[in-house]
């Protein structure tokens, strides 16, 4: 095979436009390459990591059986993979590489040495759009990007419909099954393989199980935390298990089952927020370098507390829906978008913590943790970011939960020490019931804490 397929962040074969297009070509083989460090530098989690492998060996598996083969090449860091890249393809005659690009700005970097790599040693190099519903720019009538999300959203699902195409099939056959043994590299960390799914077949399943029997409730459901409601695909859509158009095609096709208009789908709504954070990053460089979207908020003293971050992290706040939100991170790498909310709104508004720390101490725990999307909804919580909450608009955790997790089904999941508690103690525990229970007293005071984060930001006005 003289056609290279280099895989990154799109880990499938289903709906692949790099693979598809490389194999109308001729035949194909295909590459990842794996930096380690370079991922360990980005903060990405053992769980994720751990998903990772076993979604790559799932990858050589189902190549092998359909006479494909798949190499796994280990360098350290993003800056070695050029000449990787290039010593495998004079190995192995390749004439073209094909790969689809990504949005952050290392990972831009990176591939720009690679392409001229590439070039200079007169190897053709398909550098294909990016893995998004809508992968070109979505601007204003002025050409600029958008700094409001519903404006976005309006222009994108336009631009949506008018790209709308089938997802791509599964490469073909190219000849007889290959052996090929078990991937399991030393960087592979430990993820809850009870809890999440390493084959394709199945997350696709999922997938289509979601879009048959929840997307009908998803609006009034989605925040409810006790609630099965939201589809956890996250952590396959973080590393391109799943592609966009096969995700568009199975929405619509469901849709149209159930009589829904595909086009106000509000979980489609959803991944349009998901396709403006990635975009962001392209626009802004300065989001890929840990700064604030709002360069003013850079300028606030923010609290440097080990012992109330340590808290936040542990699940020991005192605030039994921040804790039971924070616990389910730290127990399956996962927590539902209303806690994320909570709690990032809890660090960086009543801790007064920097968003920054809440936002590493995410991506170093969560398994679906992806760049863009963290750093969205942190700063979004934080009120430094691009269409963010208003900073004056505290989430008041007591009356969150209260709403959110009215019979306290959810707390009690996470935080079992307060399951005898009633529905409507438990919430917000007395004194006395703290004691009894081994629970601790509130780390902070909700009134005087919003008020002095208000004021820090009526400060830099
Ligand atoms: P569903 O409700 O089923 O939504 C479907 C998909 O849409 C999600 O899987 C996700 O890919 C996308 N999506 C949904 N909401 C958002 C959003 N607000 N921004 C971007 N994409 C979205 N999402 C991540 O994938 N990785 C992260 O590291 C991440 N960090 C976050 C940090 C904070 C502080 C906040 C507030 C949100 C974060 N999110 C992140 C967004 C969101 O919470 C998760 O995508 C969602 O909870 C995943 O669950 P789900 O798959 O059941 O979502």
């Amino acid at each position: 095979a003289s056609q290279l397929v280099w895989l990154r962040n799109d880990l499938r074969l289903d709906d692949n436009p790099a693979i598809a297009q490389a194999q109308q070509l001729g035949d194909i083989q295909v590459l990842f390459i794996a930096t380690a460090k370079q991922w360990r530098q980005h903060d990405e989690s053992d769980a994720k990591l751990g998903l990772k492998a076993a979604s790559i060996n799932d990858i050589c598996q189902n190549l092998a059986k359909k006479g494909i083969a798949f190499t796994l090449i280990e360098v350290d860091y993003f800056a070695d993979v050029a000449d990787a890249l290039l010593a495998f393809c004079q190995q192995n005659k390749i004439e073209a590489v094909w790969f689809q690009q990504e949005t952050a700005l290392d990972e831009c970097r990176r591939d720009e040495q690679v392409s001229q790599t590439l070039l200079e040693n007169h190897i053709e190099c398909h550098a294909l759009e990016s893995d998004l519903l809508v992968p070109v720019p979505v601007l204003t009538q002025k050409e600029e990007p958008y700094k409001v999300f519903t404006p976005y959203y309006r222009s994108w699902r336009t631009l949506l419909e008018d790209r709308a195409r089938p997802p791509y099939d599964e490469p073909a056959k190219q000849g007889k099954a290959i052996e090929v043994k078990n991937i399991n590299p030393d960087w592979a960390g430990k993820y809850r393989d009870d809890l999440w799914l390493a084959q394709e077949t199945e997350i696709l399943q999922k997938l289509q199980q979601f879009c048959q029997k929840k997307l009908k409730a998803y609006p009034d459901k989605r925040d409810y935390p006790a609630m099965p409601a939201t589809s956890t695909l996250s952590p396959y859509l973080s590393l391109g298990r799943i592609g966009p158009r096969r995700l568009l095609h199975t929405i619509q096709y469901y849709c149209a089952e159930q009589n829904l208009h595909w086009q106000d789908n509000d979980w489609l709504r959803e991944l349009a927020w998901r396709d403006f954070y990635r975009q962001l990053l392209i626009h802004f460089p300065e989001l890929n370098k840990e700064k604030p979207f709002k360069p003013e908020t850079d300028k606030l003293s923010w609290n440097d507390n080990k012992s109330e971050f340590e808290a936040w992290c542990q699940g020991k706040t005192g605030f039994p829906i921040v804790d039971a939100a924070m616990r389910q991170l730290n127990q399956t790498g996962w927590m539902h978008n209303r806690l994320r909310m909570i709690a990032a709104s809890f660090l960086t508004k009543l801790l007064f913590i920097d968003w920054r720390q809440g936002e590493k101490y995410f991506m170093q725990t969560l398994i679906d943790g992806e760049f863009a999307a963290n750093n969205g909804g942190w700063q979004w919580s934080a009120s430094t970011g691009c269409d963010a909450a208003p900073y004056f608009r505290v989430f008041n955790p007591q009356r969150q939960s209260e709403k959110f997790d009215p019979d306290g089904e959810f707390i009690r999941r996470f935080v079992p020490e307060l399951k005898s508690l009633s529905a409507k103690q438990i919430h917000s525990p007395t004194s006395a019931q703290r004691k009894e229970f081994g629970y601790p007293e509130p780390v902070v005071d909700y009134k005087k804490a919003r008020q002095e984060a208000i004021s820090a930001f009526d400060a830099l006005k």
